[in-house]
């Protein structure tokens, strides 16, 4: 079977039998030859084993030009990657784009152009854009263009819908602010079991804040047994809170377990409960999977651009605000006030919102009046003059996401995620450690990210059964040039990220961690 038609099966929810000679490198390698995105790692740096171990600044980035040795043709060789891969200056086995993508080549570019607009231009180069500059927009404009660019990563109707400002958890914070409005009756937050920290911590102040308890506000949907969030848990939990709910938080994708959720049917059943606001955190989903916001009827997203949309550390996030909520407030909630109408803005002209200037409307911003007139749609929720140097590193990275699409993105990554699973599934069972010839021992480890395709991203989150094994796994996969996420006591995730990790990629590492669990096990 070929690359399109493995994309095919995977696409249609079912996992293919990959051919038996699949676990050899020449397959992967024939897969990397048929893979139409495979151009894009060549603008990604990648750091190497020996770049990883540097200490001191040398003026120096890695630029290993990723040998990809040929095999011809050839399944019978045996190891035909010897070289590939054992060199320190390779590019190391790059799995952790779920926690911070690699550096697009143009992020320099980018910032370069920035630095010589300011230098030459000093304050002028908020209204002016030179014109052979990568950036394509003056320091005012670049948050708006940046914007556009999020238009079909996320599924907006419109660049209205967008607004790039802050960082994700800054955004939870302004979007609660405008979008949870706790009445007596209703006033919880549904979220579920696990949420990441900052989440948690967002949620549980906003909370405080209105002078509720968390106690009795905050609400988690359990998983099953085995960490999988069915979406007919998700969906009894709705039933059941639905008239005392404010607000369901999600995540899109569970950034433990890598399950991602059915954002369409789960935003459809609580707003069809009368649930008045559905929000989702996209941290680990946003430029990893299609997302169709507008359409999906979606009241807010937030998510950062540093995971899979490769920005850089802390870069700027994004947000997503639906067109219903871009005029006039809503009317009352239940108890007959209305919220957003104070007499400090005039009666539901807008949303409310923490407000910043901004957010006020570009023709109106520097009058510096005491209207507050927002920017209708998401942009009217910013409140600073963003960073440009930050809207720079944006900029370029999304230059990258311009040159192909996500659907493009979401076959590669359905096909490398699926190998991933097949190569490790074929390193169980595992010797047991007493050597005593039982061929039917449990085995060391056990995917939790879901088996359905269309219930995961690119990453796959291994749980390790042996205790101690993680600490003793994560030493071998790093001295053997794997670069992963570990999370104690007993998780280990990989993402392999479309963008720019190969089936070579994916094949090296299910060899080295194969390798891995035989020697922490002896
Ligand atoms: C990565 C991540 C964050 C990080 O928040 P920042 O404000 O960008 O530091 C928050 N929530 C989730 C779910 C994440 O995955």
């Amino acid at each position: 079977m070929d690359f399109q038609t493995l994309v095919k099966i995977l696409r249609a929810g079912r996992v293919p039998d990959f051919h038996p000679d699949a676990d050899s490198f020449a397959y992967a390698d024939a897969l990397d030859a048929q893979d139409g995105l495979s151009h894009l790692r060549e603008q990604f740096i990648i750091p190497t084993r020996t770049s990883l171990k540097k200490r001191a600044l040398d003026g120096t980035v890695p630029d290993a030009p990723s040998p990809r040795p040929r095999t011809n043709g050839s399944t019978k060789s045996s190891h035909p990657d010897k070289k590939y891969g054992d060199d320190d200056n390779d590019p190391s086995i790059y799995l952790i784009g779920n926690s911070l993508g690699a550096q697009p080549r143009a992020v320099r570019a980018h910032v370069d152009a920035q630095l010589e607009t300011w230098a030459s231009l000093g304050v002028n180069g908020h209204f002016t854009a030179l014109e052979n500059s990568p950036l394509g927009a003056s320091w005012q404009d670049l948050a708006e263009e940046c914007g556009r660019k999020f238009v079909p990563i996320v599924g907006a109707a419109s660049a209205s819908e967008v607004v790039v400002m802050n960082t994700l958890t800054l955004n939870l914070h302004l979007m609660m602010a405008s979008f949870y409005r706790p009445t007596e009756k209703r006033h919880k937050i549904l979220l579920e079991w696990r949420p990441f920290p900052s989440d948690w911590y967002a949620i549980q102040s906003q909370i405080a804040w209105h002078g509720l308890d968390p106690a009795t506000s905050m609400v988690e949907i359990q998983p099953d047994a085995d960490q999988y969030l069915a979406t007919a848990a998700i969906l009894a939990a709705i039933d059941e809170h639905a008239d005392s709910t404010a607000l369901l938080l999600l995540p899109g994708i569970q950034y433990y377990t890598g399950q991602l959720l059915d954002m369409a049917r789960i935003t459809a059943h609580a707003k069809a409960r009368g649930v008045p606001v559905v929000g989702w955190d996209l941290a680990h989903a946003a430029g990893n999977v299609e997302l169709r916001l507008h359409e999906w009827g979606v009241d807010f997203a937030v998510w950062c651009t540093y995971k899979y949309l490769n920005a850089g550390p802390g870069a700027i996030a994004g947000a997503f605000v639906h067109e219903r909520h871009h005029g006039r407030d809503e009317p009352q909630d239940e108890d007959g006030e209305a919220k957003g109408s104070s007499s400090v803005w005039g009666a539901g002209q807008f949303r409310h919102r923490l407000a910043g200037w901004y957010g006020a409307d570009k023709s109106v911003r520097f009058d510096m009046a005491k209207t507050f007139v927002p920017t209708p749609g998401a942009p009217g929720y910013q409140l600073s003059n963003p960073s440009a140097i930050d809207l720079a590193a944006l900029s370029a990275a999304l230059s990258v996401f311009g040159q192909t699409s996500m659907a493009a993105l979401r076959d590669k990554a359905l096909l490398l995620t699926a190998y991933a699973e097949h190569l490790l599934g074929k390193s169980l069972p595992l010797p047991s450690s007493s050597g005593n010839g039982d061929a039917a021992v449990r085995p060391a480890f056990r995917i939790i990210t879901p088996a359905n395709p269309a219930e995961r991203g690119s990453q796959l989150s291994l749980l390790l059964l042996r205790p101690g094994l993680l600490d003793r796994v994560s030493r071998y996969l790093v001295e053997n040039g794997v670069v992963f996420d570990a999370r104690k006591p007993d998780v280990i995730r990989v993402a392999p990220v479309p963008m720019y990790c190969s089936f070579v990629d994916v094949w090296r590492f299910a060899d080295v961690f194969r390798r891995a669990i035989a020697v922490s096990s002896a």
